[in-house]
């Protein structure tokens, strides 16, 4: 593995909505106006001026991905992103990569260098942590191999289980 990739990975455990990065990125449902989770998280801290202007938007299926400003967030930019719902099928790895990948693209096509990911899918949408960690790791590795303009990708885990699941898997590439 090219540690040089691995270096650009950052595993770290808290609130999202208090990150300095860039731009963090928020698993949204696929009507964009909020909800419970980080979504709600995100919103609270950011201010209605993010509801306002994601109400402009029209939506966002999943798998695909939409960017908003973040106002009174640290982050210049929120990623909004629509996770699938787990139902034990193939077409959950493919959205949710899909996830992953539209996030970085959509950075990319801003200019943004650094970009924090909540677990997308692994809340109130039950995506396994160990299977959709595995998918986050591998695309963003994929992604930054291909394309060297992100500097930093952070992984932002709400719970220490989490936090774990990820450190050991990004542990087992090194
Ligand atoms: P989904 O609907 O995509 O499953 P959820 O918001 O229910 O989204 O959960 C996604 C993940 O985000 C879960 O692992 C949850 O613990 C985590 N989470 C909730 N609040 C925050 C927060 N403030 N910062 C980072 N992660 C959070």
């Amino acid at each position: 593995m090219n540690s040089k990739i691995l270096d650009k990975i950052e595993i770290a455990q808290g609130d999202i909505t208090r990150c300095d990065a860039d731009a963090i990125v928020n698993a949204a449902n696929t009507s964009l106006l909020g909800g419970g989770g980080v979504d709600g998280a995100i919103h609270r801290a950011a201010g209605p001026e993010l509801l306002a202007e994601c109400r402009t938007l029209g939506g966002c299926p999943t798998g695909e991905a939409r960017i908003t400003g973040g106002y009174h967030l640290v982050a210049r930019y929120v990623i909004h992103t629509v996770g699938p719902v787990y139902s034990a099928k193939p077409k959950d790895k493919t959205l949710l990569t899909a996830c992953y990948r539209n996030c970085l693209q959509l950075a990319i096509d801003n200019g943004i260098a650094s970009i924090a990911f909540p677990a997308i899918s692994c809340g109130v949408y039950r995506y396994p942590i160990k299977q959709a960690c595995k998918i986050a790791l591998d695309t963003a590795i994929e992604f930054m191999s291909a394309k060297a303009a992100i500097e930093k990708v952070i992984f932002m885990l709400f719970s220490e289980k989490n936090y774990r699941v990820y450190e050991n898997y990004l542990q087992s590439l090194r």
